[in-house]
């Protein structure tokens, strides 16, 4: 048998739970119940608390009022109705010190639960009560007949009618029957040192049956690295196929048109700017194709970012691209990027004076007839050197005569098809460079997991003399009052401000209606007089860009608006903003919507208007996290981080498919450190051995775990 070599978790996939001793044809109908079905599915169900009994107290000894932790037997269970017709169960139980009395309110199930002669473990509060002891409500686990010092609880299911002790008693069989053949570790010996892993076997041991709770922690550190280092293999073997099947172009780096673009700035880059620089030269030097994220807080100066990238495509004479979600986005870009490039010419022989100035042209769904035709002309012989658009551009009538830089803005309102759909407008064969830019922070560990296919570059630094955004929060009608003689005054002063329009459910048509109607109530209200214009995604585009341009120009004084204005709205002027009914934003909505604000030179304010709610005793309602976090702190990174807090965790996979796959034990909030480990990991094992021959275990580990299903729903995301 031991000629056999450690057992895989191919193995234990393999042998079926009946095989264990108190597994009969009813508990192993129970177990399937639940999704075990094989010893594989046993030993990564894990225990969801441990009871650590070195803190046990016993009755006798518990003080009232202080939380603590007893192992009790059930003596007697009474179930009775209160006058106002809840349930109420009395129960009393003792140990070898003393006895005391349980009171649940509303959990009519634990009379089936509690029966007498159960051990359970209580955690709570005792109080002394017509003279005696009771808790009310604790914290109960059946342990059943579990001894030791660290009792594991696992997920109980009343519907399988299975116990925590029967599970524990499982997994001490499984374990005690691997031991003799060991269980096989496919993480390299020297990760495992490099990051004080202990071995698998071992960790398997830990989390189950613990002697300490720092033995358990250990096992969890190990297992959670397991889970993730699984889905880092998946995602970096997919980014290395990709890189191995495209060619890409070797751009020139440091070409003169890249140098006269710095040297025209006029102002020094940032670090942020410089190093994010580097990172993207690195990529567009080399002969693979750059997928890169760009992630850089609203102003942080992507733009300039994006620029230099593409000249290096011009300086090597290829072309770039700028692709933004909306017309309004891609016209300010070009109007940006115009301004920027402005005098700069590039070799041109066929001309008398040996170059020409450098172009840049628009192409949306609003560019037709003639112009069209002659960009379309010039994209197609190579005298467009840079192209800013929607996805217009990559509409298969648009054929690019050399393209080498793709920057894609604001990623996240483009489909992967999109970005996939660019990248096949290949120069001769070559794929472009790719450069997606987002301004909704996520949280690097997160980025390396959700975009895992793609490298990353976060200009973490604002450019200097920024006035900061005061941001306030208007909670009921008296406090609004405020904002809107805020705003009257800034327009008093020569400012301008924006209204950004209650989020109506999912319907544009809603939101439309929205629009219109606090329009209508603001222009005959509360700002009457002001001059006062609307800006929805309704809009037949030219009247969007009239009213855009008005406003910029400063011909009208309030833009009210949907969330069209979330992205690349830029019009320095405005200082204030009134989000309405902000409870309905995300936070990362509300931070991009803020960012159109302090733009410029004159402090700015925003505010999050919220209608006051009552709960339903009509009480006032204090506290929205979200809200406050924005009123908190203007960094981007940290309401991130905030968010993924408050979002909990949910899953890494789609909810359909919960599974093997899933993360048990690793937290992409809590194990931020740890996802950076694994990435490494991965690219070391991936990088010394591309098809994981000779990881073999690891290999096959993968195979078992992820399913087709699963590594697609990975790359996609
Ligand atoms: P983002 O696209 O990241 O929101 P932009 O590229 O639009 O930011 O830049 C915001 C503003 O900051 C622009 O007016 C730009 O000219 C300016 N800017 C960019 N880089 C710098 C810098 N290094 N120093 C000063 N201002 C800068
Ligand atoms: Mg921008």
């Amino acid at each position: 048998m031991s000629e056999l070599g450690p057992i895989t978790m191919r193995d234990l996939s393999l042998i079926p739970v009946e095989r264990l001793r108190g597994v009969g044809p009813k508990k192993q109908a129970s177990l399937a119940v639940v999704g075990i079905t094989h010893l594989l599915d046993l030993v990564t169900t894990y225990p969801r608390r441990w009871i650590d009994r070195t803190n046990e107290a016993r009755i006798a000894d518990l003080v009232p009022g202080q939380e603590a932790l007893v192992l009790v037997t059930i003596r007697s269970v009474t179930k009775r109705t209160t006058r106002n017709r809840r349930s109420m169960i009395n129960v009393n139980v003792g140990d070898g010190s003393g006895r005391m009395d349980l009171v649940f309110f509303n959990q009519p199930w634990r009379e089936r639960q509690f029966k007498e002669g159960l051990h359970v473990a209580l955690f709570g509060k005792a109080d002394t009560y017509r003279g005696g002891l009771q808790m009310s409500n604790p914290v109960v686990d059946l342990i059943g007949d579990r001894t030791g010092k660290i009792v594991p609880i696992y997920p109980q299911s009343e519907k399988a009618q299975i116990n925590t002790w029967e599970m524990a008693g499982w997994v001490e069989e499984t374990l005690r029957r691997c031991a003799e053949r060991t269980i096989a570790d496919p993480v390299p010996e020297a990760i495992r040192q490099r990051h004080r892993l202990i071995d698998r076997s071992e960790a398997l041991a830990g989390i189950h049956l613990p002697d300490d709770m720092k033995t358990k922690e250990l096992a969890r550190y190990r297992l959670a690295f397991d889970e993730l280092l699984r889905v880092q293999l998946v995602l970096v073997l997919r980014k290395r196929a990709l890189e191995r099947d495209s060619l890409g172009i070797q751009h020139t780096i440091g070409g003169p048109l890249v140098k006269r673009f710095y040297e025209s700035l006029p102002f020094p880059l940032t670090g942020a700017q410089t190093r994010t620089i580097e990172e993207i030269n690195a990529d567009l030097g080399s002969t693979q194709p750059m997928h890169r994220l760009l992630q850089g807080d609203v102003g942080s100066g992507k733009t300039v970012v994006a620029v230099a990238a593409m000249l290096a495509a011009v300086d090597g004479r290829h072309q770039g691209a700028l692709m933004a979600p909306t017309e309004v986005l891609a016209e300010q870009h070009a109007t940006s990027v115009r301004a920027m490039l402005d005098g700069v010419t590039v070799p041109d022989p066929g001309n008398l004076f040996g170059d020409r100035p450098l172009r840049v042209e628009l192409l949306t769904n609003r560019v037709t007839g003639a112009d069209r035709k002659q960009v379309l002309a010039g994209l197609a012989d190579g005298s467009v050197d840079i192209a800013i658009g929607t996805h217009a551009l990559i509409q298969d009538t648009v054929d690019f005569s050399s393209l080498g830089v793709v920057v894609v803005d604001e990623q996240h309102r483009f489909g992967v098809e999109q970005r996939a759909a660019l990248r096949s407008k290949t120069a001769n064969g070559a794929v472009p460079d790719t450069l997606v830019m987002t301004a909704t922070p996520i949280p690097r560990t997160a980025a390396m997991t959700v975009y895992g296919d793609l490298d990353v570059s976060v200009l973490d630094e604002l450019p200097p003399g920024r006035t900061p955004i005061v941001t306030m929060w208007a909670d009921g009608g008296l406090m609004e009052a405020g904002v809107w003689n805020d705003i009257k005054n800034e327009v008093a002063a020569g400012r301008q401000a924006y209204v950004v329009c209650p989020l109506v459910g999912e319907s544009e048509k809603l939101e439309v209606a929205s629009a219109e109607e606090t329009l209508e109530r603001l222009a005959f209200g509360e700002l009457q007089g002001l001059r006062l214009g609307m800006l929805h995604g309704k809009l037949p585009s030219d009247e969007k860009a009239v009213t855009m341009d008005r406003f910029r120009r400063g011909d009208l004084d309030v833009l009210v608006a949907t969330t069209v204005i979330e992205v690349g709205v830029d019009v320095p002027n405005a200082t204030v903003m009134a989000i309405l009914d902000a409870d309905r934003f995300g936070i990362a909505q509300l931070h991009q919507l803020r960012g159109r604000v302090g733009r410029g030179e004159h402090a700015s304010t925003c505010w999050l208007v919220t209608q006051q709610k009552e709960d339903d005793e009509g009480n006032a309602v204090v506290g929205n996290p979200r809200v406050e976090a924005l009123v908190a702190t203007t960094d981007g990174f940290e309401l991130a981080e905030v968010d993924l807090d408050l979002r909990g965790e949910g899953t890494l996979m789609s909810t359909a498919q919960k599974g093997r796959s899933d993360l048990k034990l690793a937290s992409l909030r809590r194990d931020r450190k740890l996802v950076e480990l694994a990435r490494g990991a991965a690219f070391e094992i991936v990088d010394g051995d591309p098809d994981l021959a000779k990881h073999a275990i690891l290999a096959d580990e993968l195979d078992l775990v992820f399913s087709d299903q699963d590594e697609e729903f990975l790359a996609k995301s």
